[in-house]
């Protein structure tokens, strides 16, 4: 991970968004306030950017990220949004809600950022800095809350300061934000459904859409008690393949999904080869993880098998994503 960067702070203002939005464009970590909490950013469609959000927090697992955008033209460049999705859009955005859609054919957000899913998580904050630093960016910015995993979420720039200094290029200070509570995720499936409770009631959501919304059933795996999504969206993503972990050696009819220099036997003769990080870079190993995992799977091998990954920095992450894909069968 990056450590001993030099934290700039900038007092928020049109000279403070415009470095903003270079720093994300250059692939760098911004903090920046949102009406709920303050925010970690990074570009959206850059996943060794999102992969630095992981290691900057020490986040031990990989959930999908919420993408952050300036405006309704920006989230659709993204997101398929239905009649219903719209309507809960054109009602409070900008504002303390959360739409997952499915995502748009040439979605640019990377596949860590979604954790994989086909689905993307969408708002349009309603904070002039958070704002200013969208439009000045352009683009989609996914941002968790900006602390230390495990730690509460910041309600000042001091509290980030106090976390993530020599970890994040930049922070804006944008003074205290309001609530400090999240924002609430609404995914708009066949059923809309409340994937969590947050800065918007139900109720107003329920009185916008003229009908109740659909309560998650409960992802009985996830020790973090993740909402899982109905029907086809899984709250994980999942290869058709079975996986086999810590593969010393691999068979003709599996992929092999690798990692650093070492060649395993079997690998000449494997259905599909990918190295996550030949440089056994965990940063760059977690970048690749989900579309790698795709990639292999489109080649409908009997399984994957994959290298043993050491469980220190991103490692753990990437660890837990692939243990679960492991039992998933
Ligand atoms: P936050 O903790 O505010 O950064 O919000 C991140 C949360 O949004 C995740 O932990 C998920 O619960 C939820 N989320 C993000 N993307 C998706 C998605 N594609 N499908 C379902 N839930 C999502
Ligand atoms: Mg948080």
């Amino acid at each position: 991970m990056k450590t001993g960067l030099e934290t700039l702070v900038l007092p928020a203002g049109r000279a403070a968004a415009e470095a903003a939005a270079r720093t994300l464009a250059g692939g760098g970590l911004v903090a920046f306030p949102t009406e709920t909490v303050y925010g970690l950013g990074a570009d959206a469609a850059n996943a060794t950017a999102v992969a630095h959000i992981y290691s900057a927090k020490g986040r031990p697992a990989f959930n999908p990220l919420i993408a952050h955008v300036a405006d309704l033209t920006a989230a659709r460049r993204i997101g398929r949004f239905d009649a219903r999705a719209l309507k809960l859009a054109e009602a409070f955005w900008p504002g303390p809600l959360t739409l997952v859609v499915p995502k748009t054919k040439d979605c640019p957000v990377a596949d860590l950022a979604t954790a994989g899913l086909d689905t993307v998580a969408i708002r349009i904050p309603a904070h002039p800095v958070a704002e200013a630093i969208l439009r000045a960016f352009g683009g989609a910015v996914v941002a968790p809350s900006a602390n230390i995993s495990g730690h509460v979420s910041p309600t000042l720039a001091a509290h980030v300061e106090s976390d993530l200094a020599g970890r994040i290029d930049l922070i804006v200070d944008g003074g205290p934000v309001a609530v400090g509570v999240e924002s609430t995720i609404v995914g708009c499936f066949e059923a809309p459904t409340l994937l969590r409770p947050g800065g918007l009631s139900r109720e107003r959501i329920e009185a916008v859409l003229g009908a109740p919304l659909a309560r998650p059933p409960v992802d009985a795996e996830s020790d973090d008690s993740q909402p899982l999504a109905p029907g086809m969206l899984a709250s994980h993503y999942a290869p058709r393949a079975s996986v086999r972990l810590n593969a010393h050696d691999v068979a003709h009819d599996e992929a092999l999904l690798a990692f650093g220099p070492a060649r395993l036997s079997g690998q000449e003769a494997a259905a599909a080869v990918m190295n996550l990080s030949p440089a056994a870079d965990l940063d760059e190993a977690a970048a690749n993880l989900f579309g790698y995992l795709r990639s292999l799977d489109a080649k409908a091998p009997r399984a994957i098998a994959v290298m043993t990954i050491p469980e220190e920095g991103l490692g753990e992450a990437i660890n837990d994503r692939l243990r679960r894909a492991a039992v998933a069968r």
